[in-house]
């Protein structure tokens, strides 16, 4: 399997790690062929998981913008986000390859919540590192994961957000690569994380592939928040060989792409190596990584997954930045428009409708990758006001 997309990617550890990562990719390629894994993963996807998630036409949506649209609800999947098809897949590797314990970071909580379920599933011991700052203001999802029998632990240094937590949880793993299993929650990271969470998500393009033709539609455009860029990866890959099909990644703009408040890396960041991967890193003048801002905890990472930087390189994918006031009134209006609550993530990618549509020349059949529900952000929509600085 390629190391690396284009020139991003590879792996930029320490060579203590290199033994872990050999051992990983070996586990990686003999289990993603092997039936009993194949078979064992597709059932739990089917009745635990609750795949596969519908492809809903929304069609006052669609009126509202003039085109089809359709919607992929991920948000409908157990713990309320496309998180769970990559962390479960992973927690079964890492039992097939013998390991008693799980290890993942997590912002916002949703992929330590992910984790953190996969692993009292399949009996491992799970500990999950958090940026401190994002344990308080996420304390329900800490909770949550402690109840299902895992560990929590706060990370002090830094910014206390996401990049510390993954700073950390790469240093616990590098300290025991005998004993634990890394699952990383994102396209990112070394070769061949990147690759393996864009299989494991790849589901998501592929049932939404066939669920399109089952209505003889053939999608235009296909559109998806992007953080670390697993969801996105996961609704693209399907599509890449497809040139006629607009791929568009949208990341957060904060309080605008000019002002140091954002967390958009494919369109401000310049390449650099962070978290074992050459990528987009927003960085600055002496290439130390810059703090990110976004509403949404899931989008706040400085770096992106090599898949997109790639695409981003190549002109095959598209890249966008919605701010945070456009994710919130992007946010209500799905509420009022379908009756669905998306995630602040998922509302970014829904943000862009309205200058895409608007835009269209033919009417066109687009596909909105909705990857969470919104339950886990309503205190920070009911408190949100325009210009509040998040972390
Ligand atoms: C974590 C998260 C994201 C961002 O992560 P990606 O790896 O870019 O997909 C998007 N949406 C939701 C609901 C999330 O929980």
């Amino acid at each position: 399997m390629k190391r690396y997309y284009g020139e991003f990617g590879g792996q930029f550890l320490p060579e203590s790690a290199m033994f872990a990562l050999s051992e990983l990719e070996a586990g990686f390629l003999k289990f993603r062929k092997d039936k009993g894994f194949k078979k064992e993963l597709s059932a739990l996807l089917k009745n635990y998981v609750g795949r596969p998630t519908p492809l809903y036409f929304a069609k006052n949506l669609s009126q509202k913008y003039g085109h089809e649209i359709y919607l992929k609800r991920e948000d409908l999947n157990h713990t309320g986000a496309h998180k769970i098809n990559n962390a479960l897949a992973q927690a079964l590797l890492a039992k097939k390859m013998g390991k008693k314990k799980v290890i993942a970071e997590t912002g916002a909580g949703q992929h330590g919540l992910a984790t953190a379920t996969a692993a009292a599933l399949l009996g491992l011991e799970c500990e999950i590192f958090m940026g401190e700052v994002d344990a308080q203001r996420q304390a329900l999802n800490v909770y949550k994961i402690e109840l299902l029998g895992a560990r929590v632990h706060a990370i002090t240094k830094g910014l206390r957000t996401l990049k510390e937590a993954t700073t950390a949880a790469i240093g616990a793993w590098v300290s025991d690569l005998e004993n634990l299993f890394y699952v990383v929650g994102s396209a990112v990271g070394p070769y061949p994380y990147p690759q393996m969470v864009t299989h494991f998500q790849s589901i998501i393009g592929k049932e939404c592939r066939a669920q399109l033709k089952k209505c003889a539609k053939k999608p235009d455009i296909i559109i998806a928040a992007v953080g670390g860029g697993s969801n996105a990866a996961g609704i693209f890959y399907e599509f890449l060989k497809d040139e006629r099909v607009r791929l568009i990644g949208v990341e957060a703009a904060g309080l605008g792409v000019d002002t140091p408040y954002h967390a958009a890396t494919l369109t401000r960041g310049k390449t650099g190596i962070i978290h074992g991967m050459k990528t987009k890193v927003l960085q600055d003048e002496a290439g130390n990584i810059l703090p990110v801002h976004s509403i949404s905890a899931g989008l706040d990472y400085p770096g992106v997954g090599p898949l997109h930087a790639h695409l981003c390189a190549s002109g095959r994918g598209e890249y966008v930045a919605v701010s945070d006031d456009e994710c919130v009134r992007a946010l209500k209006e799905l509420c009022r428009e379908e009756g669905i609550i998306p995630a602040v993530e998922s509302a970014h990618a829904l943000a862009h409708l309205k200058e895409l549509c608007a835009n269209l020349k033919k009417k066109s059949v687009i596909v909105v990758n909705l990857s969470g529900r919104g339950d886990k952000d309503m205190q920070t929509i009911r408190d949100y006001k325009k210009g509040t600085i998040y972390g």
